[in-house]
């Protein structure tokens, strides 16, 4: 297998790492590997992740999408119906199809620098290589690669403000309206 060029974004995840995923996430983010994209503010937005948890655990997702306010704009737009329209187009387009078959061989290959688990061999993630079923989890894929790598998370990222080159950090806003624990939301409202 030839090699492939770097990650581009990827650096190595600290302690800090760990507590602000576990602040995003609302519990311990598991297989950790590194960070392969940041917000602008620094936290983390895409952990790359081991194909196989601690606990022995298979893990498809090898680029997991943690930052919240990116989360829910993505859930926002998955909500609007975008699956199934992105679906459709692939069906409809050859290019942008064979784009997308490319995305999952790439994802395996990424996977593969990392270890293997023999359960999720011919697994990507989002749906991949034929359907789009999970937004979060291409935009996780696209954030680590960058652009060109795969066409239709390219095309969804390219729509939404301040992600498209870099991340422009919206964290403050998200912990004020709309962060992922309702409690800390609760306190937000409360200042
Ligand atoms: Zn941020």
């Amino acid at each position: 297998m030839t090699a492939l060029p770097p990650l581009p974004y990827d650096t190595p995840a600290d302690e800090h790492d760990l507590a602000v995923m576990r602040q995003q996430l609302g519990r311990d983010m598991r297989g950790v590997v590194s960070i392969a994209r940041r917000c602008g503010c620094g936290r983390p937005a895409v952990v790359r992740t081991a194909p196989r948890l601690e606990d022995g655990t298979p893990f498809p997702t090898s680029f997991y999408l943690t930052l919240p306010w990116l989360t829910l704009v993505l859930s926002r737009l998955e909500a609007t119906g975008a699956m199934a329209e992105l679906t459709d187009r692939l069906s409809g387009e050859e290019g942008l199809a064979a784009g997308y078959r490319r995305a999952h061989e790439r994802y395996l290959a990424r996977r593969a620098e990392i270890g293997e688990a023999e359960e999720v061999r011919h697994v990507s993630a989002g749906g991949m290589p034929t359907r789009v079923k999970c937004l979060h989890a291409l935009a996780g894929q696209a954030l680590a690669e960058g652009p060109g790598v795969n066409p239709v998370a390219d095309r969804v990222l390219a729509g939404l403000d301040g992600v498209i080159p870099e991340l422009v950090c919206r964290c403050e806003s998200a912990e004020a309206g709309a962060g992922p624990d309702p409690e800390a939301r609760g306190e937000g409202e409360a200042r």
